[in-house]
């Protein structure tokens, strides 16, 4: 099995930075948070106290946090958007638009949607996350909330157990995306 738990970067695409490895056309608009944040994860494996600095938030080092992922407030969005290589506008629009985090708890999971399509090709969409949508808007495939191989619900959170397994199960540890272990150098 790969090594999920590594602490040392795996290798860089194109960086813009020199502290952290960033592949900015890996992203696209109305991709989400939890997505964007994974690949982060994914090309630098930082124990989750040291992703907290490039997300703008270094004051939580000390709080073992478990940051909900709907919404922007849990990150400083003009950071995240320098040391990850993406536009503010499109960091900002990665969260849940709706300022009313009451209505945004009600409409939008705090579980995993997705489409079980898209994320083959290593994408998924803030959308999915509407609980008034039942399936994915481009392949007409039923959004899916459970792990493929432990059907354990995935907590749309970033947290010491998401941090240590990008864009995997938590539980389980199974990749979520074929083509994104596909780019793992094991
Ligand atoms: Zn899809
Ligand atoms: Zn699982």
């Amino acid at each position: 099995m790969r090594n999920l738990r590594s602490a040392r970067p795996i290798f860089c695409f194109d960086s813009s930075t020199p502290e952290f490895c960033t592949r900015p056309r890996w992203s696209c608009d109305g991709e989400s948070a939890w997505s964007i944040l994974n690949k982060f994860q994914w090309l630098n494996r930082l124990p989750l106290n040291a992703l907290l600095a490039p997300l703008g938030r270094a004051d939580l080092i000390d709080a073992e946090p478990n940051l909900d992922l709907r919404f922007a407030s849990m990150i400083d969005v003009k950071t995240t958007s320098t040391n990850l290589g993406i536009s503010s506008a499109r960091i900002t629009h990665a969260f849940v638009p709706i300022q009313n985090q009451t209505l945004a708890r009600a409409i939008f999971s705090n579980v995993l949607r997705y489409c079980p399509i898209c994320l083959i090709d290593g994408f998924h969409a803030t959308l999915f996350q509407c609980l008034l949508l039942d399936q994915c808007p481009i392949h007409c495939r039923r959004l899916q909330e459970n792990c493929p191989q432990c059907h354990d619900t995935i907590e749309y959170r970033l947290n010491a157990s998401a941090a240590a397994n990008p864009y995997s199960c938590p539980r389980c540890l199974i990749g979520l995306s074929p083509s994104i272990d596909a780019i793992h150098p094991s």
